[in-house]
């Protein structure tokens, strides 16, 4: 029998080799009509024979392309009669009122049978640096505007040559509607310039070895990459990483470093088998790996660091420029410290023309700004701590659709921000601190491409509480500039703990478990080692760290030395001023704590992490934000230490006094403890702390469900402690994944508590 179906997919079907799939499987069952990108997804219009139907269907929902994720299929019926064949009809253009759905695919790293094609010499692509097909390449940093289409991509300017368009055109090839399809003749051209005024580039081949050249001797490269600019040096001299740093203006922060393949991957760091796997995905991140001693990669790119973060070629152009090298390339963005990671040829020479020596450029356009993403494996887990090249914009599902179209503006620091409409958030690539003008810049062109990808028109606005921050500052602005009414406030740690229950699809209450640097309270002080009973829109803050004082509020974060004097001030120990402190300093602070009333307080978990590690004589001055944390971490050995009390105070609202744990501290190193064992029996502490104050919360509410959220739980050793106490005493436990658990994930949080809000009381 002679049947006719009308299918709509949803979920990420553009830009993955969909159509071309489809249309195969059609012929393969002997199936006539036609298949179209829709602003919403895919449209499959498709008769024939019944059973012919029914093994088209099967095989599209369960083996669907590689890259594709399908989140719903809709099948009507319809009359047959309509088609004599199958081809691949024109994309349907969004009608400016109608929501385009998140269905964008991510870039994706060059794909093996490319990879072949790249180094084979036979092959007329054999070389080229922006070799791709419909399985691999840039996606979501060409696209302007969607439906994902050629004329629609930076790759617009590019007419297709001869054998590309046969090839874009004959469905059996695998780069049959591959969007960002080039050849030497008609792709893009690489070129290398000493400068400015260079106008007598190196291009192709030529540029790649000229790039080569200088980073063997030593020198410094930008490289255009697929969402920004790379700074890359050779990892193994130590005067290049030297250089690069003093350049870049980079203190001691840990530079990523990419390696050739797995093996050299492996000569670096102790892999598992997950972390080879993380490596090896499709995204490439950064990854984070315990490092090996002995390498001949430079001391100064992660010093004092046991990980490092490793990554493999992603691009044609890495790919070659690694193979002529072979050897490991730091690899960092491409900017100045603090500021936004360059896209663009305007921006380049006034941002690293004193930076690098050699330009290595060209002409395809980036369209959407996307750094590099950073991931670990943490408590049996992948787990994102920078969310951008190949995760941004895959859409987030929500638990609960929005209303009304949400954008939330996220954090000062590690920024990134969401929209969500209807059932899907959108969570930018990260943007990063907000401190610059040029940061404010990126910020402000995140919220545009946002916008304009989604094609949701936001009602209203979310923000953080905290009055200083640019993101919160940027609000009023924004809901002018767009004719939005609605602004909503969020406290900082609900929004960590909503964008956790977000990412896992969670509607039922929870105990929020957010422990970071700090955020505003609701209160005013502020807040970082929060207990907090999270339904939908609301929370209630059941417990906390007990106070201490700040002395010289944000000042604190860069300086442990001063927490630590706050924390022995408050556990009643006698002060002691470590030897790298000035003496008139540590007495400015010592005055400030004889009179609590007069300096702002706080119940930071981070601050709690640097008072330690200053005791410990770990670090006294941080260089770049959480060092002291990091730092504790790797010195701590829990195998022989045992955990300090951890009492709870209070009733209704308790507290967790962290005197307990300096007290603990101090007698420990009085008594000639070493460092290793003080470290890991202040882990063990803050587990047992977590989990009483877990217990108590569950007593009075009955909520089992605990999510584990904030900068804090980046460590990765507190992490799986406190995941594996907890589901022994039989909670369920949530942990961030795809989102960061830091500042990063927060505008996920925000938008998710704003939409809640709205559905609990939409007159609000
Ligand atoms: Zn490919
Ligand atoms: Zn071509
Ligand atoms: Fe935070």
């Amino acid at each position: 029998m002679v049947e006719r179906r009308l299918i709509a997919v949803q979920g990420v079907v553009q830009g993955v080799g969909f159509r071309p799939y489809v249309h195969r499987l059609a012929a393969a069952n002997g199936l006539a009509g036609m298949v179209r990108n829709d602003p919403g997804g895919v449209t499959i219009d498709v008769e024939g024979e019944s059973s012919g139907l029914d093994a088209f269907l099967h095989t599209l929902t369960l083996a669907p392309p590689p890259t594709a994720r399908i989140a719903h299929i809709d099948v009507a019926h319809a009359a047959p009669g309509a088609y004599a064949a199958f081809h691949i009809a024109p994309s349907a253009v969004r009608d400016g009122n109608q929501p385009a759905a998140l269905l964008l695919p991510p870039d994706a790293a060059t794909c093996d049978a490319c990879l072949a094609e790249l180094f084979d010499p036979r092959n007329r692509r054999f070389g080229h640096p922006f070799i791709t097909c419909t399985a691999c390449g840039p996606r979501l940093t060409v696209v302007r505007d969607t439906p994902y289409d050629r004329e629609r991509t930076t790759m617009a300017s590019f007419p297709m040559c001869g054998d590309c368009r046969r090839e874009y055109e004959d469905p059996r090839d695998r780069r049959y509607h591959a969007e960002s399809i080039a050849c030497h003749a008609c792709g893009p051209t690489l070129a290398a310039r000493r400068g400015e005024l260079d106008d007598h580039p190196e291009t192709g081949g030529a540029a790649i070895d000229a790039a080569a050249a200088v980073l063997r001797d030593g020198g410094i490269v930008a490289v255009k990459a697929l969402g920004g600019y790379h700074l890359a040096c050779d990892a193994t001299s130590e005067a290049a990483v030297a250089r690069l740093r003093a350049r870049k203006r980079r203190g001691a922060k840990p530079l990523a470093v990419m390696v050739r393949d797995l093996a050299m991957a492996q000569a670096q760091a102790h892999l598992t088998r997950e972390e080879r796997a993380l490596l090896e995905s499709l995204a490439r991140p950064i990854v984070l790996l315990r490092r090996r001693d002995g390498t001949d990669i430079a001391h100064s790119v992660a010093p004092s660091q046991p990980t490092i973060g490793l990554m493999l070629p992603a691009t044609p152009v890495h790919h070659l420029l690694l193979a002529s090298l072979d050897r490991p390339l730091v690899m960092t963005s491409g900017n100045r410290s603090d500021e936004p990671v360059v896209i663009d040829e305007a921006a380049l020479f006034a941002a690293l023309g004193d930076v690098a020596d050699l330009f290595l450029s060209n002409d395809r356009p980036i369209a959407v700004r996307c750094d590099d993403s950073v991931a670990r494996i943490a408590a049996g887990d992948a787990r994102l701590l920078r969310r951008a090249r190949g995760h941004a914009p895959h859409a987030i599902p929500l638990p609960r659709p929005a209303p009304v179209p949400v954008l939330a503006l996220g954090a000062h620091l590690k920024n990134a921000i969401c929209v969500a409409s209807g059932g899907h958030a959108f969570l930018s690539p990260h943007v990063g601190d907000l401190d610059t003008w040029a940061a404010r810049q990126a910020f402000r062109a995140a919220v545009d491409g946002a916008i304009r990808i989604t094609g949701a028109i936001p009602e209203v606005i979310a923000h953080d509480m905290h009055p200083e921050y640019a993101s919160t500052q940027a609000a009023p602005g924004l809901a002018g500039e767009l004719g939005i009414e609605r602004i909503v406030a969020v406290q900082h740690h609900h929004a960590h703990v909503a964008a956790c229950v977000a990412e896992h699809g969670v509607t039922a209450p929870v105990i929020g478990v957010a422990f970071d640097g700090a955020g505003l309270g609701t209160d005013g002080a502020t807040w970082g080692g929060e207990f907090l009973l999270v339904t939908g829109a609301s929370f209630r803050r059941c417990g906390h760290l007990a106070w201490v004082p700040l002395p010289g509020g944000d000042a604190a974060a860069r300086r442990p030395w001063r927490s630590a004097a706050a924390h022995l001030a408050s556990a009643q120990l006698q002060p002691r001023r470590p030897a790298a402190v000035a003496e008139s300093e540590w007495h400015g602070v010592q005055h400030l704590l004889a009179r609590p009333d007069a300096v702002p307080r706080t119940s930071s978990v981070g601050r709690l992490f640097d008072a330690v590690a200053s005791l410990l004589g770990l670090c006294q001055i941080s260089r770049f934000e959480g060092e002291a944390a990091m730092q504790l971490e790797a010195a701590a050995d829990v195998s022989r230490a045992r955990p300090y009390e951890t009492p709870l105070a209070g009733g209704d609202a308790w507290t967790a006094d962290p005197g307990a744990i300096v007290r603990g501290v101090v007698r420990d190193m009085e008594r000639g403890r070493d460092v290793a064992a003080i470290a890991g029996a202040f882990h063990l502490s803050l587990r047992d702390l977590v989990v009483a104050g877990c217990e108590r919360t569950r007593e009075t509410t009955g909520t089992t469900t605990v999510a584990l959220t904030g900068g804090v739980f980046m460590n990765a050793l507190l992490l799986a402690l406190v995941q594996e106490a907890l589901s022994g005493r039989r909670f369920r436990v949530l942990i961030p994944r795809l989102v960061p658990c830091n500042d990063g994930g927060l505008a996920l949080g925000q938008a998710h508590v704003a939409a809640h809000a709205l559905q609990e009381d939409p007159c609000a």
